[in-house]
């Protein structure tokens, strides 16, 4: 099998191949091919990878060209301009692959040229899928990179100091919304030094928090169904928003950094901090919120921009992976590698479409489009109802250990 490694489009840092993860596939008898620079900006230069055994090329036409299996950071829908019109029949093309925005004609035009293109934004919440999950992984970095980007933005130390000038408190820390990206930001604001305080919907989380260093904000409002059966957090009416956002303004106003995390399934960032709360707050005070790509869970978020509202920085940040390439690559190289492991068979890609994986994430196969979250209207394509029947539901609340890869190649 020849795995090849284009460097990623546009201003993305991170890359899908590392030299560690690349010696144990060419140890395993395969060739990886890596397209020269690809790895420059996550500290890799094509040395690196030489030394281990792969091929450098110059010519990206050929890198992709040439593969037997590709792996991207992102391509189709999640990028302006992909590598769709130099893939080939019979490859697979796998990576972040932004199955959910409005891609349907590139994702149409990947499907007819008989690419098997795996979109792993899609890897479904089962034990076994858990060393593949890339949304984890990067969530992961994420949280973390948004502690130490408050830490820094803030006119003030984070940990406690009893000095012979002055007893400094620490820096009250607020994270709301506890998955995967707030359990990492609150742990690492906790070893800042911080007095951490943390809120989710979901009532598990409360463990959770308190488990990784965090004092658990109660609010005098309830869910009837606050997650699904995969463990996503589920959409609540206007008014229980309202609910939130006035009784979260008063934790918000007293802390000097907010670290805000809220996702639901459907994308869209449910907005539980005003404008009011966050001019509350003192000046010099930060705000970080992790949901500006889905619309941002502060009112005076932008996406990408870093806004001074009446004192107090707010960043939107939409890709903070990218901005810990050398971490968030190994991890994504290791989640691509489990992946593939997965549907080898005596070196051989076998794409079954009954193992779960497999089914929940390959996105085109055949020349049809087959994303099981899209619906038939929109595609005409064959579809399931995407309701999850079968999957072996992580709805235990335990969280997924933060940084744990699950091994497929030295971290
Ligand atoms: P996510 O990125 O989907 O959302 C972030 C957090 O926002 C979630 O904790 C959610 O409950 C919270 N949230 C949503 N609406 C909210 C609101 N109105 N107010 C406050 N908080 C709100 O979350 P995630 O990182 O995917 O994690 C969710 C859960 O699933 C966690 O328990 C996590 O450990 C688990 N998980 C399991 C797996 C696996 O088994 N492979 C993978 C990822 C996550």
């Amino acid at each position: 099998m020849i795995v090849g490694a284009p460097s990623a489009p546009g201003d993305e840092t991170r890359v899908g191949m590392v030299p560690a993860v690349a010696a144990d596939l060419i140890d395993a008898g395969h060739e990886v091919h890596v397209e020269s620079g690809a790895g420059d900006a996550a500290g890799w230069a094509d040395d690196a990878y030489r030394e281990v055994g792969c091929k450098i090329s110059d010519d990206r036409g050929h890198v992709i060209a040439d593969a037997d299996v590709v792996f991207e950071v992102a391509a189709l829908g999640a990028v302006e301009e992909g590598d769709s019109g130099q893939y080939r029949d019979d490859q697979a093309v796998i990576g972040m692959l932004g199955p959910f925005d409005a891609a349907d004609e590139r994702v149409e035009q990947v499907a007819q040229m008989g690419v098997d293109a795996f979109a792993l934004e899609l890897v479904p919440r089962i034990s076994r899928a858990q060393s593949m999950d890339a949304n984890s992984s990067q969530a992961n970095v994420a949280g973390y990179k948004a502690a130490v980007q408050a830490a820094d933005t803030l006119g003030r130390m984070v940990p406690m100091q009893m000095t012979a000038a002055g007893t400094v408190q620490p820096a009250e820390v607020f994270v709301i919304g506890a998955g995967v990206a707030g359990l990492q930001a609150i742990s690492t604001a906790d070893r800042l030094g911080a007095s951490v305080k943390a809120y989710d919907i979901r009532p598990e989380a409360q463990e959770e928090i308190t488990s990784v260093g965090a004092e658990f904000v109660e609010l005098d409002v309830h869910a009837d169904e606050a997650s699904d059966e995969e463990g996503h957090a589920t959409e609540q009416d206007e008014e229980f928003y309202r609910k939130q956002r006035e009784q979260l303004g008063d934790v918000v106003a007293e802390s000097d950094a907010v670290i805000t995390t809220a996702a639901v399934a459907s994308g869209e960032a449910p907005r539980l901090v005003t404008s009011e709360a966050i001019a509350a707050m003192d000046d010099g005070s930060v705000v970080v919120d992790l949901a500006a790509a889905g619309g941002g869970n502060c009112d005076p978020t932008v996406p990408d921009e870093r806004v001074d509202h009446e004192g107090v920085t707010v960043f939107g940040p939409t890709n903070l992976p990218a901005t810990v390439p050398r971490t968030a690559s190994q991890l994504y190289a290791n989640n691509l590698v489990n992946f593939v492991e997965n549907m080898l068979e005596d070196g051989e890609l076998v794409i079954d479409t009954d193992d779960e994986i497999v089914d929940a994430t390959l996105l085109t196969h055949d020349g049809t489009v087959r994303n099981p979250h899209r619906d038939d209207e929109s595609t005409g394509s064959e579809a399931d109802d995407g309701d999850g029947d079968g999957t072996e539901s992580d709805g235990d609340g335990q969280p997924d250990e933060p940084g744990d890869t699950d091994g497929g190649g030295e971290t």
